[in-house]
């Protein structure tokens, strides 16, 4: 049921069995360049491989021009009602829309957005929200539900496609993770377009978590969905390692380091915490598929290092420090980054 068709994003393909995407969304005002720019920089070295900016006004589609040629990553505009701001996002080189065609209240400019999308290879994603849903397709389907959001989806289609245009993406999303399970299955089987995977309204970072990896855990695993988003309330920088951890549980792809540590019990001879999150902290963004273990005492530690690549493990006279199955002896506290990074670098 993977999507039939396959979009380019810049310099990124998705759909058709091509790797999924992991995507985000920067907070900044979009019209201060130099702190939009800032943001993408540091999501792209976090993992994101498409970024969506919004475009509310006339400012914020000023400086897309800037942002999109130092971007290192494909930029997304993300439009609502207004047909000059896509146009002049378009113009600026974005390399995708995000945009409801239903709600460009002129045809004519749908026309124009399409003629001009189609011209330079922009792809649109048509993004149908729970949130969002009209009131006769409410009552018509008695409440908001996967037939409800199906057919306002298809509504917004069907205005593209009318104009020939067909370089479309999908994103149907709702906060609740079966509703949003429920209707992908639906959009995976009714349609051809690759499918933008999220739990919109998805809460703060631990909720935010567990619903998107039940909703796209469900998903992926019966291959629909062709790029993910983890929505997370506050700061976007944990979106993408989120995003990356849901595609490495499903074994669908992995990038970056990771991290495997115990719970900790009365047995513990270090403080796991915190050392987890100093080893997490070492590694973020390093481009290593590989696992560093942190395991509390020498009960369960060993059997977790051997199969880890990196492990620190809580001993009654200190750290141990094993690579490959093998211990490598005590480490003082103060030089365990350091080594970790040789180990790292050794493998
Ligand atoms: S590894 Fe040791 S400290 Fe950690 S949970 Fe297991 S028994 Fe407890």
């Amino acid at each position: 049921m993977a999507s039939m068709t396959s979009v380019k994003i810049g310099n990124v393909t998705i759909g058709a069995g091509a790797p999924v995407a992991v995507q985000s969304m920067t907070t900044t005002a979009t019209s201060d360049h130099i702190a939009t720019l800032a943001q993408i920089d540091k999501l792209a070295i976090l993992g994101a491989e498409i970024i969506r900016v919004s475009v509310p006004d006339d400012s914020s589609a000023a400086a897309l021009q800037s942002i999109v040629e130092k971007s290192p990553v494909p930029v997304v505009a993300d439009i609502h009602f207004r047909a000059d701001l896509a146009i002049k996002s378009i113009q600026a080189g974005v390399h995708k829309l995000r945009l409801n065609p239903g709600n460009i209240r002129r045809t004519a400019d749908v026309y124009k957005i399409a003629e001009l999308a189609g011209k330079l290879n922009i792809p649109i994603r048509i993004g149908v929200n729970s949130g969002s849903i009209p009131g006769d397709l409410r009552e018509k389907y008695q409440g908001v539900n996967e037939n409800s959001m199906w057919e306002a989806a298809e509504r917004h289609i069907s205005l593209l496609t009318d104009t020939g245009f067909t370089d479309i993406v999908l994103s149907l999303k709702a906060s609740d993770p079966m509703l949003t399970v429920r209707v992908n299955r639906l959009a995976a089987a009714e349609c051809p377009y690759p499918l933008h995977l999220g739990v919109t309204e998805a809460g703060p970072r631990g909720t935010a978590g567990i619903r998107s990896a039940v909703a796209m855990g469900i998903l992926l695993n019966e291959g629909i969905g062709d790029t993910i988003r983890v929505s997370i309330s506050g700061s976007p920088e944990p979106e993408p390692g989120a995003g990356w951890e849901i595609l490495s549980s499903l074994d669908l792809r992995r990038r970056f380091v990771r991290i495997v540590s115990c719970p900790t019990c009365a047995r513990a001879r270090l403080d796991v915490a915190t050392l987890a999150l100093r080893v997490q902290k070492l590694v973020e963004g390093l481009c290593l598929p590989v696992t560093v273990a942190v395991m509390g005492c020498e009960v369960n530690g060993p059997g977790e290092a051997r199969d880890a690549d990196i492990a620190v493990i809580g001993t009654p006279t200190g750290f141990l420090l094993w690579r490959n199955g093998e211990s490598l002896g005590a480490i003082q506290e103060n030089e365990l980054e350091k080594r970790l990074i040789e180990e790292l670098n050794n493998l």
